[in-house]
């Protein structure tokens, strides 16, 4: 019996797998498609994932492939309205990544491959159940052969359909977003093109045009082409239609060319409740749904794998109590509703339809960009830094939740080795070293010292701080190391 069943091998289901298998848990991952993603869909890795990705080894690979982007603005035809530098973001990552989803996909591979585990390919989940102990799926295999197979925990990656959130019988609450959008993968030429190393917004009457730069010399366009009408689809937009739309909305000055990928699409705007059910998890867009406005889904998704895979290992290895596993819906669900409510609110503002509307939003926009603060906020919210888990089970104590800041390319994070493990931060060194001894499923033997001398802190394995208390107190340090311990 395999201890994670994992179904799904997009983005989230390889960063999942790699990272148990990286914790020496057994995991089987299928995916139902002959072969990974071949487009680029999610093109953006924030600065967040790395930090998290650092963890895994993987980060320069990814980092040789992509292109760095440095900016993001928006624009009205010719005119800058607001410019926001992503260099303020506080990260050794200071900026986005753009990088097909394919090649994320490729190189998380890689990863997994090294780590020695394959994706089965053409294996579908037809169902499952549950009992206290175990979960028991049905595959089928693309030559028509069914298997039964018992898994002690499954974990649905397996996209906007999933499956497994059918088979737990949770509603995916939320709204199509009511409009039909374009895709292009061009190359644009001529001087009036964006800078290639930004993300260009243009807004306009009939709706926003946004230009992602993609590795290679070609860019990513995606526009609104009008309102979905129910039971119509519309046919691939042509290059011609690309160039109309680039003429009309983003000022001309530049043609497209040497098109690879032409598509429509629509956005829904979804998301669970919970994120589990008893031996049962769903993580990425099995969970949540969104507009690609911020970049923010493949992100949020791989995000929500790392939380899972420490917790997940600690408590299969016999280190940390099952009720470690409770904390997973509520941090991953309130970060799951903030980016969708962020992702809806910056596509409901591009789409604004009524002219003096859109008059004031550019107004606005124009007003509110021109602050350093303003800026330096977007690019945080973007970056995912910011995200925190004060109001977590985990969370004891004033600092308790925040991100602890990562090292500066100075060696493996605290904790990052290959069982997870949380990391004392004391002044007192002798007595956090005797307090690890005592817990060395739980806490990494080496404590560190704390970056103020009169706090004490336990950093959680995924680097948010779990304890944060006055640096005399170790009966509380004690007691929150026993509450995780099995
Ligand atoms: C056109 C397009 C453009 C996009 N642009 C962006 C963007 O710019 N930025 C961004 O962040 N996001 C973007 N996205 C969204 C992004 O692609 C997703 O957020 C991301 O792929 C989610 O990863 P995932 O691993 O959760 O799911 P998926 O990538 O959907 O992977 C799910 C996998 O599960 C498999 N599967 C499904 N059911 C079963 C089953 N029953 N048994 C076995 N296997 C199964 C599927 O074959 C698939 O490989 C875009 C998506 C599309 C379609």
């Amino acid at each position: 019996m395999h201890q994670v069943l994992i179904v799904g091998a997009g983005p989230v289901g390889l960063t999942l797998a790699a990272e148990l298998s990286r914790y020496g848990v057994q995991v089987r991952i299928i995916d139902r498609s002959p072969h990974p993603t071949e487009t680029s869909k999610a093109l953006v890795v924030w600065s967040r994932t790395f930090e998290l990705m650092d963890r895994m080894g993987c980060t320069p690979a990814f980092l040789d492939a992509g292109l760095h982007a440095r900016a993001a603005s928006i624009r009205n035809g010719r005119t800058v309205l607001g410019h926001t530098g992503f260099d303020t973001i506080a990260s050794p990552y200071n900026f986005a990544l753009m990088l097909p989803q394919c090649d994320t996909e490729r190189l998380l591979n890689v990863q997994l491959q090294a780590l020695g585990v394959a994706v089965e390919r053409e294996v579908e989940l037809l169902g499952f159940s549950q009992t206290p102990t175990h979960v028991e799926a049905r595959l089928g295999h693309a030559d028509g052969r069914e298997e039964g197979v018992e898994t002690s925990w499954l974990v649905g990656c397996d996209g906007a359909h999933s499956t497994v959130l059918h088979g737990l019988g949770f509603a995916f609450q939320g709204v199509a977003q009511g409009d039909d959008w374009m895709l292009a993968d061009v190359r644009l030429e001529g001087e009036g093109a964006p800078p290639a190393n930004e993300i260009a917004t243009f807004l306009h009457r009939d709706g926003p045009f946004v230009v992602f730069p993609i590795p290679g010399g070609r860019s990513r366009i995606v526009a609104t082409v009008g309102k979905t009408v129910a039971g119509q689809s519309r046919p691939d937009p042509t290059l011609s239609d690309v160039q109309a739309m680039a003429d009309e909305r983003a000022g001309g000055g530049f043609r497209v060319a040497d098109p690879v990928w032409l598509a429509n699409f629509r956005i829904n705007e979804r998301k669970v409740s919970d994120y589990a059910k008893g031996r049962v998890f769903l993580a990425g867009d099995a969970a949540h749904v969104h507009s690609p406005a911020g970049g923010q889904g493949m992100n949020t998704g791989m995000q929500d794998a790392f939380n899972l895979s420490w917790k997940l290992a600690m408590v299969i290895r016999g280190e940390a109590r099952a009720s470690l596993l409770d904390s997973y819906t509520p941090e991953r669900s309130a970060v799951g509703d903030m980016v969708l409510r962020n992702a809806t609110r910056m596509t409901d503002m591009g789409t604004l339809a009524h002219p003096a509307a859109q008059a004031a939003r550019n107004l606005v926009l124009r007003f509110m960009l021109g602050f350093h603060a303003v800026q330096d906020r977007m690019a945080a919210t973007m970056s995912e830094v910011e995200i925190a888990y004060a109001k977590s089970l985990l969370s004891i104590g004033r600092h308790a939740g925040d991100r602890f800041p990562p090292p500066q390319h100075d060696g493996p994070a605290p904790g990052s080795g290959t069982m997870p493990r949380f990391v004392l931060f004391s002044a007192d060194q002798a007595r956090g070293a005797a307090l690890a001894a005592r817990f060395p499923g739980v806490l990494d033997p080496r404590p560190r010292t704390p970056p103020d001398a009169q706090s004490l802190l336990i950093v959680r394995p995924d680097g948010y701080v779990g304890l944060s208390v006055t640096s005399n107190d170790w009966a509380e340090t004690e007691r929150f190391t026993q509450l995780l311990a099995a």
